[in-house]
């Protein structure tokens, strides 16, 4: 399948990295940790920019965790991690960045939620005061809508317009066009403070698919600013992963998005690098970005009564992660190798012969024997109680020969 021709869209330069024109689609992420704890935001950043993550959002809800931004900066230009800093303001973001300059110094983008800047009279006051700041401090700007926080007096007008109408459009039909309206408004608003058009990102997020569907075609149908796509509000566990790549693989498809965030609720004590590698596995099936060597395994049937085979799938997936970081450095194009792990002869031979490298093992009742197959070609069978290490051995010869080896500085 080609993979999607991306709407056209301005480029929004967040520090070092671009979002938008020609540029990949970015991964992004949130911690979830309280900001005014340094030592556990720094590692969170470091554990989600060590995943993946080109951009890492912060919450900066109160005085102490404005004043931690800059620290945290520090401590991670200290430990070489460059990533760029978001910070993610509600309902007194205009307060804290007159009070701590030096947080909107050290943030890359601010994120502005038009239906949390305030109410009446002090809403446009305030956004003007942080659209204000980004100015100052050349900062772009998310300017991100959220239906669970939309802008009520907006919602109101056009819900009033509505029941003037002769014939009054269904509410969701309104609730729809004014998440869209919102962000559209906003920006225009944000030009004219003297934003810049390449410094505004918008983003529209709904908790239902179908809604996120409509409303970012609908946005992305009238304007060319870069979008930031996600499901809010996602869930847990496979419900949240289902329903992030089902809305977010539509649009996708459709050359919709800039960069994107998978909004997971974490298990209790669960990894928080999860969405990141949930989001790049989303954008590496779909194939408009590669990040690491795909695992094919066949799910197994009643060929594969013992546990073997998804040991070793298992093992091999954790080898891969382990060994990326070390291989990208190394060796260009890596991330597009393909592994297969297959569970019996029904298929194995055949999916192992399509992948760079794969091993069919034996199914229940098959010799104890599993053949390799390198670009097509089997090479070698492997038998006995190490057949992962050696299969192991194998790709990391494999990688040596077929990747070239970039030299890295002295
Ligand atoms: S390859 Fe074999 S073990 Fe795997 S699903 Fe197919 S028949 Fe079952």
């Amino acid at each position: 399948m080609p993979a999607a021709i991306r709407r056209p869209s301005v480029s929004v330069q967040v520090a070092q990295v671009t979002v938008g024109g020609a540029s990949p689609i970015r991964v992004q992420s949130m911690t979830n940790t309280d900001t005014a704890d340094i030592d556990a935001t720094v590692a969170q950043v470091k554990s989600l920019t060590l995943a993946g993550s080109e951009l890492v959002r912060v919450t900066v809800n109160e005085k102490n965790a404005a004043a931690a931004v800059p620290r945290i900066r520090e401590r991670l230009d200290a430990l070489g991690i460059d990533v760029p800093l978001v910070g993610d303001f509600h309902f007194n973001g205009h307060k804290l960045l007159k009070e701590e300059p030096a947080c909107a110094q050290a943030l890359a983008k601010l994120r502005i939620n038009p239906g949390n800047v305030g109410r009446g009279a002090k809403r446009d006051t305030q956004f003007a005061e942080m659209i204000e700041i980004a100015c100052r401090y050349q900062k772009p700007v998310r300017i991100g809508v959220n239906w669970g926080s939309l802008d009520q007096d907006l919602l109101t007008r056009m819900m009033d317009d509505n029941s003037a109408r002769t014939t009054p459009l269904d509410a969701m039909d309104i609730v729809r066009e004014a998440t869209v309206v919102s962000a559209l408004n906003s920006a225009s608003l944000a030009e004219s403070l003297g934003l810049r058009h390449d410094q505004i990102i918008l983003s529209a997020k709904v908790s239902g698919v179908q809604d996120l569907v409509s409303i970012y075609q609908n946005l992305a149908g009238r304007c060319d600013y870069p979008l930031h796509l996600g499901l809010t509000e996602a869930g847990m566990g496979s419900k949240g992963i289902v329903a992030s790549s089902a809305a977010m693989a539509i649009l996708l498809q459709q050359g919709i998005g800039d960069t994107i965030r998978v909004s997971l609720t974490p298990d209790p004590g669960g990894d928080r690098t999860r969405e990141v590698i949930v989001a790049q596995e989303l954008l590496q099936t779909i194939g408009l970005r590669a990040f690491t060597p795909m695992v094919v395994a066949c799910p197994g049937c009643g060929r594969t009564t013992s546990t073997t085979f998804q040991e070793l799938a298992q093992q091999i997936q954790n080898h891969i992660r382990e060994r990326m970081p070390a291989w990208r450095a190394r060796h260009q194009g890596v991330e597009d190798m393909t592994v297969a792990v297959m569970g019996c002869v029904v298929n194995g031979p055949g999916e192992s012969k399509h992948a760079n490298i794969g091993i069919s093992l034996p199914g229940t009742g098959e010799r104890p024997i599993a053949p390799v197959y390198e670009d097509g070609i089997k090479t070698v069978t492997l038998k006995g109680e190490h057949i992962a290490e050696e299969f192991q051995a194998l790709m990391e010869a494999y990688i040596e020969r077929r990747y070239a080896r970039q030299e890295t500085a002295p």
